[in-house]
């Protein structure tokens, strides 16, 4: 009995649960004025939206749609509101500028020079890679501990770190660590997953060159072996950031990059 529930707690999934980052959202309300201060405190454009439970006040400040916000900048919204009591307000954000122009470059592959790895699984990857989220990732066969670097220049704009299991289920998705970076230069996203509890180098506001190392390989989330899930990403309108295609200066096109091929940087 006892090691049943053992087991059953090791597989359930985390209680907590953390954040890439942290955003200041703050609001007031006085003499039929609605006041909103929201600030990005990111190195990357961060797209704001407002919500609320209650339908009047919820109709007046999904009036602008969504706001985006340059790099570390913030603004103050100014409502005229008639409202009986206490306001509730939900803030969402999404990563990025819809309007900024992406331009590809190359990237260099996520792991230290000399090092040659085995791909587990590529492009529309039946297991995992197959939604808008995931199109384009590639899996690596890292080990626990193995060094990840980043693939471009680029500011540290998402960690999670404190995680330290990882389960089958796709429930799990949402329980892995890993590193955002944005670079600036192509408007691209990169993201490396499942990391090793407390293994990132880097924190929320660091600047990265390419090749640089910025954690340690592991198996959190949602996967049954150890690996990097590396991924490229735009913004997209609905889901945030989505894949996308790349290809490597070490000469390789992403989607050459198929299941058991070796990868040599
Ligand atoms: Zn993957």
């Amino acid at each position: 009995m006892i090691l049943t529930s053992c087991c059953l707690e090791k597989n359930a999934l985390p209680h907590e649960k953390y954040y890439d980052f942290y955003y200041s959202a703050t609001y007031s309300y006085n003499k039929d004025t609605l006041k909103i201060q929201v600030k990005n405190p990111l190195n990357c454009p961060l797209r704001f939206s407002i919500s609320s439970p209650q339908k009047s006040i919820a109709e007046i400040v999904t009036k602008f749609g969504t706001l985006t916000l340059k790099e570390k900048s913030d603004t103050i919204l100014n409502y005229y509101v008639k409202a009986n009591g206490k306001i509730s307000l939900a803030f969402h954000t999404l990563y990025g500028d819809l309007n900024k122009a992406i331009r590809k470059e190359k990237m260099s592959l996520p792991f230290p020079n000399n090092k040659v790895y085995k791909v587990i699984q590529g492009y529309n990857g039946s297991y995992s890679h197959n939604t808008s989220n995931s199109r384009y990732a590639i899996d690596f066969a890292l080990n626990i501990n193995d060094t990840i670097c980043s693939a471009d220049d680029g500011y540290v704009v998402g960690v999670i770190k404190d995680y330290n299991r990882s389960g089958k289920t796709e429930e799990w998705f949402d329980y892995g660590n890993y590193i955002t970076v944005y670079h600036s230069k192509s408007g691209l996203f990169t993201q490396y997953v499942h990391l090793i509890q407390n293994g990132s180098f880097v924190k929320v506001g660091d600047t990265v060159r390419k090749g640089q190392p910025i954690g340690l390989s592991g198996m959190t989330g949602y996967t049954t072996i150890p690996h990097l899930h590396f991924n490229v990403k735009r913004p997209d309108e609905k889901e945030g950031l989505i894949s996308t295609d790349i290809e490597f200066e070490e000469g390789y096109k992403g989607a050459e990059l198929t299941e058991n091929t070796i990868v040599k940087k």
